[in-house]
């Protein structure tokens, strides 16, 4: 399903430079970009950052913004005209600029970052919204990088157990930071991926309740969250968490889940643990249902895997490729 976010900013002229860009994966990125908070409301402050990663000259940074207003329908009602914040020359160390007055309600930012380096240019493109989102149904963007059928979107959404929801919002952006740019292979990706948050809250059920509580409690406009790949019921209190109805629950705190849900969810991957959910995949499998084919699997990894990884997950007839360390 097309989303309407990017459909409404195409219709109305809007520029979309997310999506149609050049180099869409990185190793080892010299700067990592957020904003804080994610979420804002239309008064508080908004600081962007470009964390340094690794070592790696920059010649020129600069950072630039375009606030555009949006009504219920998202359709571009005020269009923003990008204006330079502020630039950087041969900057060391982490860059931040705080737009210490709010953009105000029904806003759509997008920031976009532009690094020099001694051996080419590169720009970022980031769009969020302020809190409230007024499209109706909708889930708001808070770190949208491009086209919702280019790249995977991942919904979060509130379980009605959150006592805060400041927290809750400071843990999504943490879901960002320390699990997806993290994660080696997903921050080689990070461009590829898009990420919002849910007005309307759902609850989340515990794995060995499931006879007594029955599945997750959807959230109201959960027809709506069809376009994205995952759908991430973020939850305060301990549960063993699972799938359901399109949507996996995890402790909103804990980033190992979030990762392992999405590894389902988004890369379609099957557990390698022993007592896990088990099935081999028409493409790409991680999982084989016998030890010769796995064996035979491990010339598709070059160097990095060996006939000799392939081994049994526990007792349970299914095997995957391993390294002695996994
Ligand atoms: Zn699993």
């Amino acid at each position: 399903m097309k989303n309407l976010f990017v459909l409404k900013m195409k219709q109305a002229g809007f520029v979309v430079l997310m999506g149609m860009s050049f180099i869409s994966c990185e190793k080892n990125p010299i700067t990592l970009v957020l904003h804080s908070p994610i979420y804002p409301s239309e008064s508080q402050a908004v600081t962007y950052t470009a964390e340094r990663v690794t070592d790696g000259s920059i010649t020129t940074a600069k950072l630039y913004e375009t606030v555009n207003t949006i009504n219920s329908s998202n359709t571009i009602t005020t269009a923003g005209t990008e204006t330079l914040l502020q630039t950087w020359n041969n900057p060391s160390g982490d860059l931040s600029f705080t737009k210490s007055s709010g953009h105000g309600d029904n806003k759509l930012v997008t920031y976009r970052w532009v690094f020099t380096t001694p051996d080419q240019t590169k720009s970022f493109n980031v769009t969020y919204a302020t809190n409230p989102y007024p499209v109706t149904n909708m889930p708001a963007p808070v770190y949208a990088q491009g086209d919702p059928d280019d790249v995977f979107d991942l919904v979060f959404i509130p379980d009605t157990d959150i006592t805060n929801i400041n927290t809750f919002y400071t843990h999504c952006s943490g879901v960002i930071r320390q699990s997806f740019f993290d994660e080696s292979h997903t921050q080689f990706w990070r461009r590829q991926h898009n990420f919002y948050i849910n007005a309307q809250t759902g609850h989340a059920t515990d794995y060995d309740r499931r006879a007594i509580d029955g599945p997750h409690q959807l959230p109201s406009n959960n027809s709506f969250l069809s376009f994205a790949e995952g759908k991430a019921l973020m939850h305060q209190n301990d549960l063993r968490d699972w799938a359901s109805g399109g949507v996996f629950s995890t402790e909103m705190q804990n980033r190992g889940t979030v990762m392992h849900e999405a590894g389902h969810s988004l890369y379609g991957l099957k557990d390698e643990y022993g007592n896990g959910t088990h099935a081999q995949q028409a493409e790409f499998p991680n999982n084989w249902s016998t030890l010769a084919g796995a064996q035979a699997a491990a010339s598709d990894y070059g160097s990095c895997k060996e006939a000799s990884d392939a081994v049994e997950m526990g007792s349970s007839g299914w095997y995957h490729l391993c390294v002695s360390n996994c």
